[in-house]
């Protein structure tokens, strides 16, 4: 691509116009389509010319161009329809700082002024880069027989109403209601006028409104660490409006009270489709209840989009044209670290931390251990309580201090939340002495702060380990 086609934003610049023939003709009819202040300088202008300025629609200067005549203008065009002359008026234009166009030399303009199939305020530029003028003017007819002459109109009183088309979810449901105003509500009304065509605009949004009220919907919302008061307005106000409610195993039976009482609660984690439904399973279900135009709430512990296979349903809802949205919510790591009165990050001892699952659908995961072995090393590991031996076995042999600190929380934020105090040494042992039932998160690096910063169930679960502090 020779040339880059951009939209000039002309209002109030100056353009400048050397020449009172048909080329410059041809360029003003284009020029004056603009709010540019136009000056043309020509001995002997044409009269349409004359009467343009005594219009007032540009001014005209009856002589040749001369230095100084083209100062502050942002485009020149040389359209004295003679070579010498246009290439004196274009180095004075250019020494001046304007884009020079020459009339019919492609070689020596800066800048082309490509066709134009003028629907304004929709425009089509078309350019060759000068290899087939022919081809230009037959994909010009083309569009004009195309686009309506009405689709200038229409596209104006479009505009104006964009923000209230936001009323619409983003997407799908926006992009049809447009494509109904513009090729089909919208050219019939516009024969009619102007208003009818801003009532029928008004009409098509509050009819694509109540269909999209009928269409269901899916909220992936965080149901957070398990304590309900951990819930966030949105989850609450998600679980007030609910028509169904498909949520997790670890979702506490607290949360589920707060959803609307003709909801519907299916678990997507229950017995019965063997240990736990499989993810297509999961995903047709969701797609399933948001296809008879349920309100769906796809609940799940924590924060969904941190190891709660977010993007697969998140597809699943997308590709069958179903709106969604995501609610976040407190995940396991922020629940475990207040529960220790611990920062995630802290200056000076880590300035990173990292969220690691204990094993994947391969079995135990493999990460960067090197890493996670350097002192002062903090990483919140999910699902790890089975992989504790293996987690010990990998850094230790990556060379991290057998006395890190390590702290696993179980059920972090509920009653029942556990505290269990060791390090990397003592992991797997003492894990499995305290034999924690429920959700367990493992803090690689991060030991209990002071007993006084912890909450009093807390305290007393730790001195049951009989944690040194
Ligand atoms: N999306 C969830 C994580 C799902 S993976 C979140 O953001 O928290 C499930 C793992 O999360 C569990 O194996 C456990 O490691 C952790 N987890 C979830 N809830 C927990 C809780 N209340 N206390 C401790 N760990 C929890």
């Amino acid at each position: 691509m020779q040339h880059f086609p951009i939209f000039l934003a002309l209002a109030g610049r100056r353009i400048v116009v050397s020449g009172g023939g048909e080329a410059a003709l041809a360029k003003l009819r284009l020029l004056l389509k603009t709010e540019a202040h136009i000056t043309v300088h020509a001995p002997q202008p044409d009269p349409q010319i004359q009467q343009w300025a005594t219009e007032g629609k540009l001014r005209l200067v009856q002589r040749r161009l001369e230095p100084g005549d083209t100062t502050c203008a942002v485009l020149f065009y040389a359209a004295d329809e003679d070579e010498t002359e246009d290439a004196r008026t274009s180095a004075l234009a250019r020494a001046d700082g304007a884009l020079t166009n020459i009339v019919d030399n492609l070689q020596a303009s800066q800048f082309i002024t490509p066709a134009i199939v003028d629907r304004d305020p929709v425009t089509v530029a078309i350019g060759t880069e000068g290899a087939a003028p022919v081809l230009a003017r037959k994909i010009k007819a083309d569009l004009e027989e195309r686009l309506p002459t009405t689709l200038g109109p229409l596209a104006r009183i479009g505009k104006a109403f964009r923000k209230m088309a936001e009323a619409l979810p983003m997407g799908r449901a926006r992009r049809d209601f447009w494509a109904d105003y513009y090729f089909k509500q919208g050219p019939r009304a516009i024969v009619e006028g102007k208003e009818a065509a801003e009532t029928t605009l008004e009409t098509l949004l509050q009819d694509h409104l109540s269909r999209q009220a009928k269409l269901g919907h899916v909220a992936f919302v965080g149901a957070g660490p398990g304590d309900p008061e951990l819930l966030t307005l949105k989850a609450r106000r998600a679980l007030d409006e609910a028509d169904v409610v498909i949520h997790d195993r670890l979702v506490s039976p607290a949360i589920l009270e707060l959803a609307r009482r003709e909801a519907i609660l299916v678990n997507a984690g229950k017995e019965g489709f063997g240990p736990s439904m499989r993810q297509e399973q999961i995903n047709d279900l969701i797609v399933e209840h948001a296809q008879t135009g349920a309100q769906v709430v796809r609940l799940k512990g924590g924060d969904p989009a941190v190891f709660g296979r977010l993007d697969e349903e998140v597809e699943a809802v997308r590709n069958a044209g179903i709106g969604w949205h995501v609610v976040p919510g407190i995940t396991a790591a922020s629940a475990s670290a207040a529960a220790i009165g611990q920062s995630l990050t802290s200056r000076g001892r880590n300035d990173d931390v990292r969220f690691l699952t204990g094993h994947d659908m391969a079995g135990f995961a493999d990460h960067d251990w090197r890493a996670l072995a350097r002192p002062g090393e903090v990483a919140a590991i999910y699902m790890g309580k089975k992989a504790a031996r293996y987690i010990q076995g990998r850094l230790t042999m990556h060379g991290a201090a057998p006395d890190t600190p390590v702290t696993v929380v179980a059920n972090a934020s509920l009653p029942t939340q556990h505290v269990i105090a060791t390090t990397l040494a003592r992991l797997p042992a003492d894990l499995r002495a305290a034999a924690p039932t429920g959700p367990a998160l493992t803090l690689l690096g991060l030991e209990p702060r002071a007993k006084d910063a912890l909450p009093a169930d807390t305290v007393t679960a730790l001195s049951q380990q009989e944690v040194s502090l």
